[in-house]
């Protein structure tokens, strides 16, 4: 027999917290259970009746700006003072708590600023933020980089001071763009959903 309708609006587990402990430090967050199990999937599988959820690898500043946006939504602060670096940790910290709204919004918080003054880096740098980025993040900069640089440029670079793993990567973006000339241009928010999460099933986003 189906439970009435009000029973089952009020969700079972609203009312407890879910405790998180965070950094080195183990900074101690006190999270409700229906802004934290929207969207991440770590918190929606989390044991609210045992003990605090301990996340070592993040430090609180990094997890401030998730609970912010938990609560709100709001990327504005990301996207007026955050570092390209900070956004990787961001996109990083997504990742942990299974969050991909969360990841989306950092992804697109990264090209609107990529866009803003240019992408041009040089390959070093590129290299610098392929290498501490992951996901999605990867293939974003596989992509800036190989069309901001010449692939003759690269193989010079490559010779001595590009990694291993980001050449081969690099390699791979030219050959795929030089599949496809549609490819050879910066990502634009236009791009952004070429690089979101989304389920199988979901619209594109507008
Ligand atoms: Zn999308």
């Amino acid at each position: 027999m189906a439970e009435p309708p009000a029973k089952r609006f009020k969700a079972a587990d609203c009312n407890d917290i879910i405790i998180v402990s965070v950094g080195r430090e183990q900074k101690k967050y006190y999270l409700y259970p229906c802004d934290a199990k929207k969207t991440s999937d770590l918190f929606r599988n989390a044991d609210t009746t045992g003990p605090p959820l301990n996340i070592p690898r993040f430090d609180p500043e990094t997890f401030d700006i998730y609970v912010e946006w938990m609560y709100d939504r709001n990327s504005a602060l990301i996207a007026a003072k955050d570092s390209y670096e900070h956004l990787m940790e961001l996109y990083k910290l997504g990742e942990y708590l299974e969050d991909s709204a969360f990841r989306n919004m950092v992804m697109d918080t990264t090209i609107e600023i990529g866009v803003k003054p240019t992408w041009a880096k040089g390959n070093i740098e590129f290299q610098h933020l392929f290498l501490i980025a992951s996901g999605a993040m990867h293939r974003l900069w596989i992509r800036v980089c190989a069309v901001s640089t010449k692939p003759t440029d690269v193989w010079v670079a490559g010779k001595g001071t590009l990694d291993d793993f980001f050449f081969r990567y690099l390699i791979e973006e030219y050959a795929t763009m030089g599949g496809d000339p549609t490819k050879f241009r910066l990502p634009t928010m236009e791009d952004r959903c070429d690089y979101h999460d989304h389920d199988a099933d979901e619209p594109r986003c507008t």
